[in-house]
Formats: C-alpha cells, structure tokens, sequence
C-alpha cells in the first residue's frame, strides 16, 4: 500500500547559512551572536536581556566556512535531475538584507553562487544524454522582479505590470513575460547579466544596496519524445533572490519606502504561511493567492515540487535582532 507505515518525506527542505563575521570595526567588540553546533543545529548567544539560549534545528546548517561549492552540492545539485525529468523546483534565498542572500544565489566570477552554478548543471545533465536517448530537450529562461506587488519583465524592462494566470492544469503562466530559448551557459550569460542591472534598488539606512524587491529566475527544461507520440514534459526551476526580510521599523522607512516595506511584507508573510502549511502536512488550505510571490510559485512549491529555502543570517550582534526574526521564520514547524 503506497505510503502506509512510511513517515511523509517533505519536498520543502530549509537550510541555514551564516556567512563569516565582517563588521571589523565592531565597537562593541563583542563577538558573534550566532554559533554553530553541528550540521543540523545552531544557538543565539548572549543575546540582550535574553535569560535562556536560542536553539534552532534546520534540514541542513551551513557554517561560516562553508564554499559557494558546498552549498550547492549538498543543497542544490540534488534537486535538479527532476527539472529535467519533467518535474518542478524552486530555490530561494531569504534573510535580512547584508546577510548574504545575493551572494549565495548569485555570487561573483571568483566565487560563482547557485544560479550560475545550477544553470551550468542543467546544461550538463541535457548534454549528458546519449544518441539513443529517447527525448530531445530544449532550455528556455524568463528573468523577472516582483515589486510593490507588481511583476516586471528584467527581460524586457520597458514591459508594465504583467498578469499571473493559471492554466487548465493548474500550470502558472505570466502572459507576455519574455522567454528566451538558451542553448549554452554563455548563452544564459549573455541574457542574464545585462538584465541583472535592471533590477529596482534603493537604499536605506541599514544597507546601500539594499534590495527592495524579489528576483525570480526561471529556467524551464521541455523535452519532447522522438518517436511518436512525441509527448512533451515541462520541468520548471525557480531560483529566487527574496527581498531583504529586515523589520522595516528599525530602518527608518517613511513614504514611498514604508509602502514598499508593506508590499514585501505582505509576500514574506504570506510565504511563511505557505512554507508552514506545506510543512505541517496537515490538509489546510495553502494560501498561495495572499501574494504575488506565492501565486507565482504555486505550481513549484510543494505538491510534487521540490522545494530549497536557504535562509541566509549574519554573525554580528548588530543584525541579531532579524538574525533571531528569519530564524523563527524557518523555524516555526522545526523548533521541537
Ligand atoms: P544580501 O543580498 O542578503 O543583502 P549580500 O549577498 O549582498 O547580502 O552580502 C553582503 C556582503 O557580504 C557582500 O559584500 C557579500 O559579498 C558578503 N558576503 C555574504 N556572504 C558571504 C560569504 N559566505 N562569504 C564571504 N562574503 C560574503
Ligand atoms: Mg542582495
């Protein structure tokens, strides 16, 4: 009997990493708020007034040592042979802004992150196929940003606010968004780097580059049978770099920025509430359509998706505060 006796395996794993100290002026000299325990857990120290330390146990704990490379093989390489077996996935990378999550998905030329580095490996694996191979593949990418609660085409940047609709088969579409067919990873390149600088940033006291809006990148793998009836399979991976998750109350945001901060809080909510239903495995309703963000993701987190949230903190005592606020975000159904 399919199922019975086995515990349910969750599709949506979380992984937290902690990116090496570097405020080296820290006045306060006091050290890192954050130590790891073991490959699975972590405690906040000597936080405030706080009587007792902070546990937390994760899927997977990356510590401040842990290489561009690590994270992807033990966190992200293992999910992408079902992108090209038909299947859906999504990565996103949350946490405060300065925490690292650009870093993680995108990384520099010396120390590429997960998107290059998974789009690398989908090209390997559609190249790996032998002669014999039953299906022929093909590799399309669409680059877009949500902000304010608005879709915008990075592809195409002059596009407006573009419509998320659902087919159907339950398949999520955005009508009008730009797809480029891609057939090497210099290819992808040769898309994806100009469009990163479309991206909308504003800056605010906490950090320069603040990012104020989530970064989806989709990289859809179709293949088609050779022989008839030439049926068609579609695997989708969604590699997302969220907006920063800091608690905008501390960051001095008025006006314009405030009403962002409303907008991006209305999508991490609602992601948290997503990722907290998915994981709970209890048959409530998921509440994909509270956000854009969700409603995107709708066909690629959970049901049959695989789904990777790299939560990304800071050691230094001045971020503990949303240190302590995205762990309990990913934490919520883990904390025993
Ligand atoms: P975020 O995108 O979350 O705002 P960034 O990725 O921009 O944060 O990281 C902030 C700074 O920290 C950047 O200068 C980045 O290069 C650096 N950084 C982040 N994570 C690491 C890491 N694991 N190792 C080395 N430097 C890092
Ligand atoms: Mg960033």
């Amino acid at each position: 009997v399919k199922g019975r006796g086995r515990k349910k395996i969750s599709r949506v794993r979380v992984a937290v990493r902690l990116r090496p100290f570097m405020d080296k002026q820290d006045e306060r000299g006091e050290g890192p708020c954050v130590r790891g325990l073991d490959s699975q857990n972590l405690e906040i120290v000597n936080w405030r007034n706080a009587t007792e330390t902070l546990k937390y146990h994760f899927d997977v704990f990356h510590g401040e040592q842990t290489t561009q490379k690590e994270v992807f093989l033990s966190s992200v390489k293992p999910i992408l042979p079902y992108i090209t077996r038909g299947q859906n996935a999504s990565v996103f990378a949350y946490g405060p802004t300065g925490a690292g999550k650009t870093h993680t998905m995108l990384g520099n030329s010396a120390q590429p992150g997960v998107i290059p580095r998974a789009v690398g490996e989908v090209f390997n694996l559609v190249n790996a196929q032998d002669e014999d191979e039953a299906w022929d593949y093909s590799i399309g990418m669409s680059y877009l940003e949500i902000y304010n609660e608005k879709v915008l085409d990075l592809l195409s940047p002059s596009s407006q606010d573009l419509p998320i609709r659902e087919d159907k088969d339950k398949n999520i579409l955005i009508p009008g968004l730009t797809h480029t067919m891609i057939s090497s990873f210099s290819d992808f390149e040769r898309h994806f780097v100009p469009a990163n600088l479309n991206r909308t940033t504003a800056s605010t006291k906490l950090n320069q580059r603040s990012s104020r809006s989530h970064a989806v990148l989709l990289i859809k793998v179709v293949r088609t049978q050779r022989c008839l009836p030439r049926r068609q399979q579609t695997g989708k991976l969604y590699l997302v770099d969220l907006a920063g998750s800091e608690d905008n109350r501390r960051t001095g945001n008025q006006g314009i920025r405030l009403k962002e901060s409303g907008a991006i809080n209305l999508s991490l909510f609602t992601l948290s509430k997503v990722v907290d239903s998915l994981k709970s495995g209890a048959s409530v309703r998921v509440p994909y359509r509270d956000s854009k963000l969700t409603r995107l993701l709708q066909d690629s987190l959970g049901g049959s998706a695989h789904s990777l949230m790299i939560v990304n903190i800071a050691p230094e005592y001045e971020y503990c505060f949303d240190t302590v606020g995205a762990l309990n975000f990913a934490a919520k159904s883990k904390l025993i």
